[in-house]
């Protein structure tokens, strides 16, 4: 239950005074309908209105705000496409009030020849004139006050003037009651910071620029604040699913010597080390919460197999999750090969297997006759029950939500926790990676497969495209199989795909029917259809958009090219270079780009020609062009956080993470006035997720 001290906080915005259904609804999509919502939305900037000097010291472009004296009109002539100009001056020098569009007589009654008015705003110097155009500002004397001092820029929002946003938030932070301290003292005092509200305060009432900085103390309380939050309710989580009983699989290593027997290769020490640690978590009394992070072409699967293979030692089943039909068929594809002298029954099920077939499979489950089931979604349908399911693998993990984890944790053993090994390729930096997946451990792949090749990377620029594809044709006559990945244009499926089919006529043309095209809007029968032809080796080129962003197995394919490389992202980029440089071949990865994306969009693409180490590219993308941007927050499963900066504020994240262990240590309920406090906190970051795991109180 929520407290009550903060009902003020999740009152909706239509509730302020001044604030209707429309300007409610068009706060709602950009902002939120809480008032909560209004005081997260933060100023980026701030006008000082507080220069006053005479008209005729003016030297430079400035804002100023003056007391003047109004002259003469000289409104444009009818139809003329001129502006309305009126003059006006201070006793020391004159100024040109520009405005435009004026309509009716608006600008007489509001500025009438003789009065004296008090006008801000940007002024200019053109020709020896001071000019100012639309000033912001502009009242009898007696109203001076009404120009703030220091004027907050919020982020602009469609139909709502900057006037008008601040007058909004400004009744919101009428709103605003104190709540009680939820930080260490001992903490605070080192870091200098203020108190919550007069931290918020402090952020819609900058004193000046500094105040907004990512570095000053006010932001920095806030972003604490938020990671302090967020790393509470992990640990709460964490804390939760250690409590419960979770089966102790210890399997007899059977059907893993044997596996280890037909391995056409050894493993890495660093898929050593992952196995030992899942191995331990396994055989454990509690459940295991693991994430295996290790970068494309690491060898996950091998890993996750071998853990499954431990589950079924022990009698129980395992079940493996992908997030698209075309990668769950090819894990199917790929552990059936791994496994094939094994005695084990594998099954794929997806939502593409309807009637008998799937009726066949689901009695086989039930009967505990599967011993690994692969599949999407359709995994965790109601009417989908397994015999005895204890670990659960799930691949790119963040494409799952919360939920669909819960859902098919929930088709375990009555009173028994999950064991889940969640698996993802996004090379995220570890401090990051707190953020987002605090209540697993972690065990991370660090090291490739020996003998792979590396990828020859070249950043060529989009108007040699005909001689790309010259190159291509020469690559096909030596064997060759290439993807084309076409660019994401705006956020449009639509125009991606558009792009994409235009691309692949052009290519046609030219290779006739030897190129495919694969995109996110076909069926999925359809797509594996394509993929399997290009996997054959009955098409030479596959033009995609980034479906094939993830996963497929292609060890023939040798070239890359991706058009308007800057447009992606650079953990996308390498990502989608991880396709090529899988088999014997050597492999080439282009790089196309059009200038257009300036000098970040260039060092981005060095980085790419430099270096294949994912967890380097991760962080130089992180340094360019900030967390939110890396992947969009979304694709690399970081939570978004509404003031903390993960790469400003980055070294708050491991001083919160122990502030919150040490909370739960000595106050595992929350029941001390601070432990009290910090559910205050919880709530104000919406972690509701954390709270069910407190006894209410
Ligand atoms: P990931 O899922 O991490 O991207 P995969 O599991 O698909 O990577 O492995 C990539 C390739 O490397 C596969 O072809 C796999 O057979 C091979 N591979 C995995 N482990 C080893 C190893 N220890 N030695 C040699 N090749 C390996
Ligand atoms: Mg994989």
């Amino acid at each position: 239950m929520r407290p009550e001290i903060l009902y003020p906080f999740f009152a909706e915005t239509i509730s302020l005074s001044g604030v209707g259904g429309r300007l409610a609804g068009l706060l709602e999509k950009p902002v939120g309908r809480r008032i909560l919502d209004l005081l997260w939305h933060l100023p980026t900037d701030v006008i000082d209105r507080r220069l006053s000097p005479k008209l005729s010291e003016i030297r430079h472009e400035q804002i100023i705000t003056v007391e003047v004296e109004i002259g003469n009109h000289e409104p444009p002539p009818a139809k003329s496409r001129r502006p309305y100009r009126i003059w006006c001056h201070d006793g020391t020098a004159s100024l040109q009030l520009i405005f435009f569009h004026v309509k009716g007589d608006y600008l007489v009654r509001q500025l009438p020849v003789g009065s004296r008015r008090v006008i801000s705003g940007r002024v200019e110097i053109f020709n020896g004139q001071l000019q100012m155009s639309h000033p912001d500002y502009m009242l009898s004397p007696e109203r001076r006050e009404e120009i703030p001092a220091l004027e907050p820029v919020y982020p602009l929002t469609a139909g709502i003037s900057g006037k008008v946003m601040t007058r909004i938030i400004r009744a919101a932070l009428e709103r605003v009651v104190d709540l009680p301290e939820w930080q260490d003292d001992a903490l605070r005092r080192r870091q200098g910071w203020p108190g919550w509200k007069a931290a918020l305060l402090n952020l819609h009432y900058p004193e000046g620029a500094g105040d907004l900085l990512p570095e000053s103390p006010a932001r920095r309380r806030l972003a604490y604040d938020e990671f302090l939050a967020n790393q509470l309710a992990l640990a709460l989580v964490r804390r939760q699913s250690r409590r419960k009983k979770g089966r102790a699989l210890r399997g007899g290593g059977k059907l893993t010597r044997q596996l280890y027997q037909n391995l056409p290769y050894e493993l890495t020490s660093s898929q050593k080390a992952c196995l030992e640690e899942i191995r331990a978590d396994l055989a454990a009394p509690t459940a295991m919460m693991r994430l295996l992070q290790g970068d494309v072409g690491s060898g996950k699967t091998v890993v996750a197999l071998i853990s499954m293979l431990c589950a079924v030692e022990s009698g129980a089943q395992a079940a493996l999750l992908a997030p698209t039909e075309i990668l769950a068929r090819q894990h199917y594809e790929s552990l059936k090969e791994l496994i094939q002298e094994l005695d084990l029954r594998l099954e794929v099920l997806t939502g593409r297997d309807k009637g008998k077939a799937r009726e066949k499979t689901l009695a086989a489950l039930a009967a505990g006759e599967i011993d690994i089931l692969v599949g999407t979604h359709a995994l965790f349908q109601k009417d989908v029950i397994y015999h005895d399911l204890a670990l659960v693998v799930i691949d790119e993990q963040h494409r799952f939500g919360v939920e669909q984890r819960m859902a098919l944790a929930a088709k375990g053993k009555e009173g028994e926790s999950m064991n889940v090994l969640a698996m993802t390729a996004t090379p995220i930096p570890r401090t990051l990676t707190l953020t987002a997946y605090g209540d697993m451990d972690v065990s991370r792949l660090t090291e490739k497969p020996p003998g792979r090749k590396p990828v020859d990377t070249r950043t060529i620029p989009l108007d040699r495209l005909d001689e790309v594809v010259q190159s291509l044709a020469r690559a096909i006559r030596s064997g060759a199989r290439i993807y084309w990945i076409c660019p994401l244009v705006e956020d449009s499926e639509v125009t991606d795909l558009a792009a994409a089919e235009a691309r692949h006529r052009e290519l046609a043309q030219i290779f006739g029917d030897r190129v495919g095209l694969v995109h996110g809007k076909m069926k999925g029968r359809d797509k594996d259809q394509v993929m399997a032809r290009f996997a054959s080796g009955d098409l030479d080129i596959l033009v995609a958009t980034t479906v094939i962003e993830v996963g497929v197995n292609v060890p023939e394919a040798t070239v890359m090219v991706i058009e308007h490389a800057e447009r992606f992202g650079l953990a996308q980029l390498h990502q989608l270079r991880g396709r090529v440089g899988r088999g014997t071949g050597k492999s080439v990865c282009l790089l196309l780009y059009s200038n257009s994306g300036g000098e970040t969009a260039r060092a981005r693409l060095r980085i790419m020609r430099e270096t294949e180490d994912g967890f380097r590219i991760a962080e130089e993308d992180l340094r360019l062009r900030g967390a939110g941007e890396v992947l969009g927050t979304r694709q690399s499963g970081l939570p978004d956080f509404r003031v903390a900066s993960l790469e400003a504020h980055q070294d708050l994240i491991p001083i919160a993470r122990d502030d919150a262990r040490l909370i739960l240590e000595k106050d595992p309920e929350l029941k001390s006035p601070r432990g009290r406090a910090l559910r205050i906190l919880l709530y104000l970051f919406e972690q509701d997720e954390g709270i069910k795991y407190l006894r209410s109180g």
